[in-house]
C-alpha cells in the first residue's frame, strides 16, 4: 500500500465513477464516512458529464476526467469555481489512474479500462478490480504489473470476491476446484429460437443485479461468466479443469471452493455489489456494510441446475480460450465487445454474438503469446477488425 499522504485520510480514485459500480463505490464510501474518511485523488465517467462534476463536487475530487475528448469545455464550466483540475481523453484517463492514491477502484467497463489501471498499478496502488477484462486480455501481464508495483490485488467481481473471502491462503495447495455461480440471466428457460428474436431492451433486464448495459445483456448470453472463468483462473493460478459454473438462479451463493477433503466452502449474502465493494475498499477488515441480511427461514430454498452449453456457447468459447492460452482471452474479449456493441446497435441478432466470437477466437488462433501490453492492444484490435469483416459480410 502507498502510504505517503500527509493526512490519516484514505486515499480513493474511482475509474468509471459515473457507472453502476462507480455509484455504488460512492454510496459505500459516503456510508464510511464520507470527505471525514476519504480523500479522492482522481475520478473519471465519459458521457454524463453533469453527474462526474456533481460526484467530483461531492467528493473535493482532486482530478475529474471525461474520457471522451471533445467533453473538455463541457466538464471544465461544469467545474467552474470548484478548484478541480479537469481532464478529456485517453491521455488524461492514463493520467487520473496515475494520479498518487492508496487505492484504485477500477470501475470502467471493458479494455478501455486496461491503460489506467496498469498506471494506478505502476504507482504501487492497490486494485479493486470491478474491470474483469483487464484480466480477461492481459491476464498475467497484468498481475504481473501489479506484483511489480507491490499493490494488493482485490477483486470487486461478486464471484471473485466471494471465493477471495474463502480461499484460505495456507489452504491454497489443498484446493481442488473453484465453483463460480451464475444466475443464468433473463434466459435462463428460453429455447434457441426465442433467444434469436430477442432487442437488446430484453436481454439488459437482469432478473437479480441491478448492473450496467454491457455486462447486463453478457449476463444474458453468459459471456459474463465466460469472462468470469478467464478471470478466475488468472486471480487464483487455477488450471482451466478446475473451473466450474453452476446456474444458481437466487444469486445468495456468490461461488464457491472445493478442497481436497471435500469441503467445500462458500460465500454468502444479499445480491448487492455494495457488499464486493465494501469488502474489497475495508480489506483486511470488515466494515458494517449496510446491505440486506438473510433471513434463511424466507429463503426456504437454493436451487441449483448443470449450465447449458448448447443454448449457451460462450462457457466452452472461455474454455476453448484457457486451453489454447495466449493471445485468445484478449481475441475473445475483443471480438465479444465488438459483437455486443453491434447487437445493442441493432445490426447483428443476439446468438449471432457467439458465432462471430468463435469465428474470430478460430481465424487469430496462431498460438502466439503476448510479451508486452502492446501486444495485447494490438490483438483486441486485431479481434474487432476481423469481427467487423465478418459482420459486414453476412449483413
Ligand atoms: P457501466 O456501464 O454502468 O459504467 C461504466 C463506466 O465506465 C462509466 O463511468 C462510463 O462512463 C465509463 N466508460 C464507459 N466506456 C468507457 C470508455 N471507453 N473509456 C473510459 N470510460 C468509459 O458499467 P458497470 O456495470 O459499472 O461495469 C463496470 C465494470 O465492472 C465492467 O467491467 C463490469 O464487467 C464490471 N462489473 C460490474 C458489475 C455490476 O454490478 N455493475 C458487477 C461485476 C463486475
Ligand atoms: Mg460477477
Amino acid at each position: 500500500m502507498n502510504t505517503s499522504s500527509l493526512t490519516t485520510k484514505r486515499r480513493i480514485s474511482i475509474l468509471g465513477s459515473t457507472g453502476s459500480i462507480g455509484c455504488n463505490t460512492l454510496d459505500i464510501m459516503t456510508h464510511l464516512g464520507g470527505r471525514e474518511m476519504f480523500e479522492v485523488p482522481a475520478i473519471t465517467g465519459m458521457g454524463n458529464i453533469e453527474l462526474l462534476a456533481k460526484q467530483a463536487r461531492q467528493t473535493a475530487a482532486g482530478f475529474a476526467v471525461t474520457a471522451d475528448p471533445d467533453r473538455y469545455e463541457d466538464l471544465k464550466s461544469a467545474l467552474a469555481g470548484s478548484g478541480i483540475e479537469a481532464g478529456a481523453g485517453p491521455s488524461a484517463l492514463v493520467e487520473a489512474g496515475a494520479r498518487d492514491t492508496d487505492l484504485l477502484l477500477a470501475g470502467i467497463v471493458g479494455i478501455a479500462g486496461l491503460a489506467p489501471t496498469l498506471a494506478a498499478a505502476a504507482g504501487g496502488a492497490d486494485i479493486a478490480l470491478a474491470n474483469k477484462e483487464c484480466l480477461v486480455s492481459a491476464g498475467d501481464l497484468f498481475t504481473a504489473a501489479i506484483a511489480k508495483g507491490g499493490g494488493k490485488l482485490l477483486p470487486v467481481d461478486s464471484e471473485h470476491n466471494a471465493i477471495f473471502q474463502v480461499l484460505e491462503e495456507h489452504q491454497r495447495h489443498a484446493v481442488e476446484r473453484i465453483i463460480l455461480t451464475a444466475s443464468g440471466g433473463p434466459f435462463r428457460d428460453f429455447t434457441r429460437e426465442q433467444m434469436a428474436a430477442v432487442t437488446p431492451e430484453i436481454a439488459a433486464a437482469h432478473p437479480n443485479w441491478s448492473m450496467g448495459l454491457k455486462i447486463s445483456i453478457d449476463s444474458a448470453s453468459m459471456f459474463n461468466k465466460a469472462l468470469e472463468m478467464i478471470e478466475a483462473r488468472h486471480l487464483f493460478g487455477m488450471r482451466p479443469d478446475q473451473i466450474e459454473v453452476i446456474v444458481h438462479p437466487q444469486s445468495i451463493i456468490h461461488s464457491m471452493v472445493g478442497y481436497t477433503d471435500g469441503s467445500v466452502l462458500a460465500q454468502l449474502g444479499a445480491p448487492d455489489m455494495r457488499h464486493a465493494i465494501g469488502y474489497a475498499i475495508s480489506h483486511p477488515r470488515r466494515a458494517n456494510l449496510p446491505i440486506e441480511r438473510l433471513d434463511f427461514a424466507k429463503l426456504a430454498r437454493l436451487d441449483f441446475f448443470a449450465p447449458d452449453e448448447i443454448r449457451f456457447p460462450a462457457l466452452a468459447l472461455a474454455r476453448t480460450a484457457m486451453q489454447r492460452g495466449g493471445l485468445q482471452g484478449a481475441i475473445l474479449n475483443g471480438a465479444k465487445e465488438a459483437a455486443l456493441e453491434a447487437f445493442i446497435a441493432g445490426q447483428i441478432g443476439f446468438l449471432d454474438i457467439a458465432d462471430i466470437v468463435a469465428s474470430v477466437m478460430d481465424r487469430l488462433n496462431d498460438g502466439r503469446k503476448a510479451q508486452s501490453i502492446e501486444e495485447v492492444y494490438a490483438a483486441d484490435r486485431d479481434a474487432r477488425r476481423v469481427a467487423a469483416e465478418l459482420m459486414r459480410k453476412s449483413a
